[in-house]
């Protein structure tokens, strides 16, 4: 995923501490680095790590708990009050277990995360060996950890100091949405991102009611609201953005900011679609990314990719609409960009952190290969990744983890199950 785009047949990537130093012809690299520790990919593809957007790790306790329902009924009557009886500090940092198993599995290795109890989010992620931009849930209601908006905002102002410098996490302001925040708090928002350089984390214009509220409220697009009072920067990353126009589009380009596509989220709440291709026919970089298993049920980018790319076919009634590797570049490079860390991440280019994923191509499912782009998009899943390695450390080989415990993890999962399911108002229906 360098500009040019190469695929180097054969190849091989040495790494120096978390950095690329060399991409090559691996016959050539092995006679550089007699002493190097070896990982033997062969009959794999050695692609960048996948970048996952947007999430809400934690919530990988609650998937499937309210499900066929629009964004406000399903926020407003199923999963607040769910939040509200279960999400603890202990849910927290067993549900983000459980949601950043699932993801290394599936070859992510860089996500961004909005939920409560961030410090816990950050640890785990840690612990994980992942990379994460992560933000405190800046919300005017209570919310499971934070009484009220000026804990929340005490709460990511600790939060930034302890983890600005960390090599793993980026933290960020996480003001909810428009919806859910006035006016003066999201300009406090962008006023602390901006004072700690560090970025902003926010749901845009993702479901037609939003919309509603703003034209009503405020005369203007959520664009153009978030525009007006000083928002849009080069430091925003804009979850969904699906209720964009072209004027819309315009402002998210001349201010920088990422935005980032979760077509499974948005399709099954029928929140809408994303304008995808004309967003980087603008060119604002769009990433991918799934958004919380309670929407999705997942957290895999392989089911993204390939739900992305059909999404637009049919959308646009144009089967040249968003091809196999631009939606590749999406959950990679183009991800990087959305979340303004393109010189980190992103790409295997030397000088580069050392985010890489080996992904098995011998199975059934995915033989013969003729195009290693159709092939990542419409025939392997996230089963086929073999191993992971993120700033330099394998944190999973031939799909043994190494840094998180899977029985362990799953075992908590089952026991919140019951928990969980005793505390809803209005239990699943089978
Ligand atoms: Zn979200």
């Amino acid at each position: 995923m360098d500009s040019e785009r190469h695929v180097i047949e054969d190849g091989g990537v040495a790494i120096q501490g978390d950095t690329i130093v060399a991409v090559g012809k691996r016959t050539d690299l092995e006679s550089q680095s007699n002493d190097a520790r070896t990982i033997d990919a062969s009959g794999t593809l050695v692609i960048p790590g996948l970048i996952n957007g947007h999430a809400h790790a934690a919530m990988s306790l609650f998937r499937g708990i309210a499900e066929d329902h629009s964004l406000d009924d399903w926020l407003q009557r199923y999963i607040f009050s769910a939040e509200a009886r279960n999400v603890t500090e202990e849910f927290v940092l067993w549900g983000t277990r459980l949601g950043l198993l699932e993801m290394v599995r599936g070859g992510v290795t860089t996500f961004a995360d909005m939920y409560y109890f961030e410090d816990v989010v950050a640890r785990v992620t840690k612990e994980a060996g992942m990379r994460g931009i992560l933000g405190e849930t800046i919300l005017d209601f209570p919310a499971p950890d934070n009484k009220n908006v000026a804990a929340a905002f005490a709460y990511t102002e600790t939060f930034i100091r302890r983890w600005k410098n960390d090599p793993l996490i980026t933290p960020a302001v996480a003001p909810h949405s428009i919806y859910t925040l006035s006016e003066e708090n999201l300009r406090a928002a962008a006023a602390l991102a901006r004072r700690e350089g560090v970025p902003i984390l926010i749901h845009i214009a993702e479901a037609p009611f939003e919309t509603e509220l703003s034209r009503t409220k405020y005369g203007l697009s959520p664009i153009a609201y978030l525009e007006k009072i000083g928002v849009l920067g080069p430091d925003v990353i804009g979850a969904h953005c699906i209720w964009a126009d072209a004027e819309d589009i315009a402002k998210l380009v001349r201010y920088g900011v990422g935005s980032v596509h979760n077509p499974s989220s948005n399709m099954k709440l029928a929140s809408g679609v994303m304008p995808v291709v004309d967003m980087l026919a603008a060119g604002e970089p769009v990433g991918l990314a799934t958004d919380s298993a309670a929407s999705n049920n997942n957290q895999d980018l392989f089911q993204e990719m390939n739900i992305a790319t059909k999404l637009q076919k049919v959308f646009r009634r144009d089967p040249r609409a968003l091809p196999a590797w631009q939606v590749v570049e999406m959950a990679t490079i183009g991800g990087a960009r959305a979340l303004h860390l393109d010189r980190q991440i992103g790409s295997l280019e030397p000088g580069k952190q050392a985010d890489l994923v080996l992904i098995g191509t011998g199975a059934t499912h995915s033989t013969p290969m003729y195009n290693v782009y159709s092939q990542l998009v419409y025939a392997l899943n996230a089963h086929d990744v073999r191993t992971v390695v993120i700033a330099g450390r394998v944190v999973m080989e031939d799909r043994i983890n190494f840094t998180l415990n899977k029985p362990e993890i799953l075992a908590k999962a089952h026991a919140y199950q019951r928990k969980v399911a005793a505390s809803l108002i209005a239990p699943p229906a089978i």
